[in-house]
This record gives C-alpha cells, structure tokens and sequence, in this order.
C-alpha cells in the first residue's frame, strides 16, 4: 500500500507521525501542541502526537533540549500555532536521542525490554533516566538530577537546566 494511503487509514491516524520521519518537524509539533494545558511531558508520550516515543528517550529529550517536563504543551507554539526556536530544539533532540540509542544498539525506538531483560548499550548513555541524585551533565550546570512522577510514570530531569 502506498505510504499516503497507508497514513490515511482510520486505524493509523489516530497515531502521530514516526519522530525520526519527515512528518515530524517542529511545525507539525507546535500545531499538535498548540493550546495544550498538559504537560510537555504527556504531550510528548502521548501516541496521538508522536508515535511510540518511550518515557525513557522523552526524558533524555526533555533534558537535551534543556525543556522543563513540566512545562505546558502549548508552549511550544506562538500564538498564531507557529515553532519557536524552543520546538526546534526539542524536534533536534528528540531526533538525537533516537538516533544515538539506534547507534548504541537498541533493537526498538521504543523502550521495551530485549529478550535478555537489557535496554541495550544506550543505557549507559542515560544522562537523567535513572540518575536520580547524580550531577547534572549539562555543561556548567551544577544541578542535580531528580525523580518525580507524571502520569504515573517516572520523570528524571535536571530542575536547575531544564526551564
Ligand atoms: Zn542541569
């Protein structure tokens, strides 16, 4: 089946775009998010939005971007739905962290567990997801990382970084 066709399928298009296809750019996130009250956080696990972005390679996107996961969704838009120079940061982080897990080995852009129970070498290249209480990497912050819930699921970041 063609790709236009496959994408407009009832069952799919109730799924966001793949992040690392061409139909995920920061103009297509800041009009998804445009108006939001959730958190960027939910905003960015929801399947709606983007598609099969694990709570893993959110946070490590949150973090690079220097994004606060409790920041509104809506945010990321001007007013009149347009990116700012935040969602372009945030659509280039998301694509590293992904690619840099890819790199590293993971069997799935998602983080599901392998067969033999590990996340692949990408998790020894964490820089918040399970560092609760180690330095923030970030160059010159001197913040810590911290844990807390969203969701119901856990959010590591770095409270002195990520605005
Ligand atoms: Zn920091």
């Amino acid at each position: 089946m063609p790709y236009d066709r496959l994408d407009s399928h009832p069952l799919l298009k109730a799924l966001g775009p793949e992040p690392l296809g061409n139909h995920f750019n920061a103009a297509y996130l800041a009009s998804a998010c445009a108006g939001r009250r959730t958190s960027l956080k939910a905003a960015l696990l929801d399947q709606k939005i983007v598609a099969g972005l694990g709570n893993i390679y959110v946070c490590e996107a949150l973090h690079r971007a220097r994004l606060s996961p409790r920041r509104l969704a809506g945010t990321l838009a001007t007013q009149d739905g347009r990116p700012t120079e935040r969602t372009e940061r945030l659509v280039t982080a998301i694509r590293e962290v992904l690619r840099a897990a890819i790199l590293a080995g993971g069997s799935s852009l998602r983080d599901h567990r392998r067969v033999d129970g590990e996340l692949g070498y990408f998790q020894h290249n964490f820089r918040v997801y399970d560092r609760e209480g180690s330095p923030c990497p970030t160059y010159r912050c001197r913040g810590t990382v911290q844990r807390m819930v969203q969701s119901a699921r856990s959010t590591f970041f770095c409270p002195t970084c990520q605005r």
